[in-house]
């Protein structure tokens, strides 16, 4: 989804003070985000968005956003929103020369690995994934060492070395379509174990997992769900895949941020709480003012690593540019690939010729 920024930048404006040029320039943000944010707070955010926008013109830079970034990021400086699948596919579709990444380090690995000419920066190296951390390419030769033939699925939460070792990637929005395209028996699903049980309920294929997990999603409990219900009468309760099985057993919808978001715009209900990351719901709640949000507040600690002050740093000094090993990158981008390709047939034909080897 691309953000258009509307707003006439003044031409100068005195160096990150909220000036009433600066107030005027973010006034038509502030008027979106008003229900999310306290009014107190915008005279802290609105002069690092004015200038990381004029900053990002001069660069050629585009900033993406994933949709657990908070809503001044999200809703104030990021061109491209939305989840793992659409900022791997927009990071390679832009003609801006620098990307700013606004996630975690796989994601800023991902663009680069998909734009290798591009410089690639990610405002904050320490912004990891306890997902990607719960596994190495080391790992992954020894598994495909003891299941000999097996493809490997791995979930695009991972390093480019780990994705470099797999056959083919998968986010949360198309994981079962990615196992089911390979049409094979068995499937080794990588790293995350609770969206690979959730995928192993709807293929035959036997799946084999890994014990990795989302730290923010393993939080969530089933209990928590139930209070929810009880409290909130006709609550609409949806649930993001990372979340353990007897959570999405209680859950009205599961699927991925964009599903969630999908969900929520066509059925509109009229009370809603998402079993995820908890500025996701501030982020959704802005375009759908008629629909009461209840959120949740589990954070995850990696995401907000990243603030406008560290955005703009970024860009000023671009820092810091993401570096893959091109032998590494150009393994990993045939796994992101084959991904993209799914739904056009290639990642059938290429199953086809790998367990044939
Ligand atoms: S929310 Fe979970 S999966 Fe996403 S970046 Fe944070 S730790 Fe990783």
């Amino acid at each position: 989804m691309t953000i258009p920024h509307t707003f006439d930048l003044p031409e100068t404006f005195t160096h990150l003070e909220y000036t009433p040029e600066v107030a005027r320039a973010t006034a038509p943000i502030f008027d979106r985000l008003r229900d999310v944010m306290p009014e107190i707070e915008w005279p802290v955010h609105a002069p690092y968005i004015v200038e990381i926008n004029q900053l990002k013109r001069q660069r050629n830079a585009i900033i993406l956003a994933h949709n657990y970034q908070t809503p001044e990021i999200f809703h104030g400086v990021a061109d491209i929103i939305g989840d793992s699948l659409a900022l791997a596919r927009q990071a390679e579709q832009t003609d801006a020369q620098v990307i700013v990444l606004c996630g975690v380090h796989f994601m800023a690995e991902t663009a680069k690995v998909l734009c290798p000419d591009k410089t690639v920066l990610i405002p904050d190296l320490d912004a990891g994934c306890s997902l990607a951390s719960s596994i190495t390419a080391e790992d992954v030769r020894l598994l495909r060492q003891r299941y000999p033939g097996v493809p490997v699925v791995t979930y695009v939460n991972t390093s480019a070395d780990v994705k470099a070792e797999s056959d083919i990637c998968c986010t949360s929005a198309n994981a079962v379509d990615v196992v089911e395209s390979l049409g094979s028996d068995h499937v080794i699903f990588l790293p995350d174990e609770f969206l690979g049980r959730h995928v192993a309920q709807q293929t035959k294929a036997q799946v084999i997992f890994w014990k990795g997990h989302c730290e923010v999603h393993e939080r969530f409990s089933a209990n928590d769900l139930r209070l929810y219900r009880a409290q909130y009468p006709n609550i609409q309760i949806l649930a993001h895949p990372e979340c353990p099985p007897d959570v999405l057993a209680e859950a009205d919808y599961v699927g991925s941020t964009s599903g969630m978001i999908r969900h929520v715009d066509r059925k509109r209900p009229k009370r809603v709480v998402m079993i995820t990351e908890c500025s996701m719901s501030d982020n959704v709640a802005v375009d759908f003012p008629q629909i009461e949000f209840i959120r949740p507040c589990n954070l995850c600690p990696h995401m907000k690593r990243i603030t406008l002050p560290k955005i703009l740093s970024s860009l000023e000094r671009m820092q810091h540019p993401v570096v893959v090993d091109p032998v590494v990158a150009e393994r990993a981008r045939r796994a992101v690939e084959r991904m993209l390709q799914v739904g056009r047939g290639s990642a059938q034909q290429y199953a086809a010729r790998t367990l044939a080897d």
